[in-house]
């Protein structure tokens, strides 16, 4: 399969990290999902610890998500015009997370990181954005700027197609480092329409916030007139039932959601403070649009998921994610292999360091070839991890005891291989 997609599509996949090129080998083709449980096309199953990148937080095919896209099927799949399922999908959202006064829906989270800068400049009539080394916020040219997730493993600190003038308004700066904001406020007077960040970066592997960073980088946007724009689309609905904002409470002026919102279907979000959002159109005159935004199919999949959402699923996915967590740090110990257990809320991942990872830099400094060694011993045993060491791990409400124990099982091996990897 791999090298007839490999005939008709770039490297063989329709997004860079499943190609598997940061660890090497083939990558694995699904063909079906159930619960904790992915199957490929040789008839193999692993425990999922990718989760889509993140939106299978019920596992797969819930039999109540499946019956809602179902449902909506049947009444037929896209009408590009307004429908019920948007309006109460954009309520929930508005329900769970307080600063968000208003959302519109988009696609991708893409889509919504670039539509929530653009609302940015448009409000403020600023031209530079702020983003962090080692964050993600999609493939728009202004943020692909020492972007983590696939680009950290590809060696291409920017990428070619991305003009000088286009990533010219943007300035980055290292992640988890106040000073080097406020300096960039004092370079920029009266420049910088808005702040970027990944509420909870997971994207250079999972590097949580330093205490106050998130609420000294709202209070230096609100000094200096420009927008603090929290990206949550890996981090919302995933970390809390309010994501990160239900963490930190840190007030956002923008927020931006995609993944979990979606069910597993094409849907993600922006939104956030009523007069800001009334710029975009057709209320306002920033403008926005999209042929499949708020799809009913889509929308419907990402309400089922969403309010089954509920304390007691964010609970045990909390529990399962602890409970991982010190399985694979025990291993690891066991066999003397320098690590960090890195986690956010129920988002985690594994350093190849024992030095604190604070910044994309430091996140750079493991050693990447345990990991190598480490993931394919895993997928042998049929568990199948993100396959780079700059992703985040996810996990899901599916995942129960027998799941865990073939994780647990798989361990020993996957820590040894590590151990006796060598550069
Ligand atoms: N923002 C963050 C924090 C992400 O993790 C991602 C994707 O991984 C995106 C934006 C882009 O979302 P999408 O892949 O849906 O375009």
């Amino acid at each position: 399969m791999f090298d007839r997609a490999s005939v008709v599509t770039p490297g063989g996949v329709n997004s860079p990290v499943r190609a598997f090129r940061a660890v090497g080998g083939t990558p694995r083709f699904m063909v079906s999902g159930t619960g904790p449980y992915l199957t490929d096309a040789d008839g193999r199953e692993y425990v999922d610890l990718v989760c889509s990148w993140g939106p299978m937080i019920l596992g797969h095919s819930h039999p109540e998500v499946i019956a809602a896209v179902q449902e909506a099927v049947s009444r037929g799949t896209s009408f590009g015009t307004p429908g019920e399922g948007e309006v109460a999908l954009a309520e929930e959202i508005v329900a769970r997370i307080e600063p968000v006064e208003q959302v519109r829906l988009v696609s991708s989270g893409t889509e919504a990181t670039m539509s929530a800068i653009r609302l940015a400049r448009g409000f403020t009539g600023r031209a530079k954005v702020v983003k962090f080394a080692g964050c993600y916020h999609g493939h728009v040219d202004a943020l692909l700027a020492a972007a983590g997730s696939g680009l950290a493993t590809f060696g291409l600190p920017d990428t070619p197609g991305v003009t000088g003038a286009t990533a010219g308004d943007t300035v980055v700066l290292p992640y988890n480092d106040l000073d080097a904001v406020r300096a960039a406020f004092a370079a920029h007077p009266g420049e910088i329409a808005c702040v970027i960040t990944e509420a909870s970066p997971g994207n250079m592997g999972v590097v949580p916030p330093a205490d106050g960073f998130n609420a000294g980088l709202k209070e230096l946007c609100a000094a200096n007139g420009a927008l603090y724009i929290s990206d949550e689309v890996m981090t919302g609905f995933r970390t809390s039932k309010a994501g990160w904002y239900g963490v930190d409470g840190v007030r956002p002026d923008l927020m931006t959601f995609g993944k979990v919102m979606g069910g597993g279907f094409p849907a993600a979000a922006f939104g956030g403070r009523g007069d800001v959002m009334a710029h975009l159109a057709p209320a306002g005159p920033v403008y926005q649009a999209g042929t499949l935004s708020g799809n009913p199919v889509a929308t419907a999949a990402g309400l089922a998921q969403l309010r089954l959402l509920d304390d007691a699923a964010y609970a045990k996915i909390d529990a399962v994610s602890a409970e991982l967590r010190s399985l694979v740090g025990d291993a690891l110990t066991k066999e003397g292999v320098a690590h960090t257990v890195s986690a956010a809320s129920n988002m985690f991942s594994v350093f190849f360091t024992d030095e604190p990872v604070r910044d994309y830099d430091d996140a750079k400094k493991q050693d990447v070839f345990r990991f190598t060694a480490f993931f394919h011993a895993m997928l042998e045993q049929g568990v199948y991890l993100p396959p780079s060491a700059f992703e985040s791990w996810f996990v899901s409400t599916a995942h129960d005891e027998r799941a865990v124990e073939r994780i647990a099982a798989a361990l020993p091996a996957a820590a040894c291989a590590a151990a006796e990897a060598t550069a």
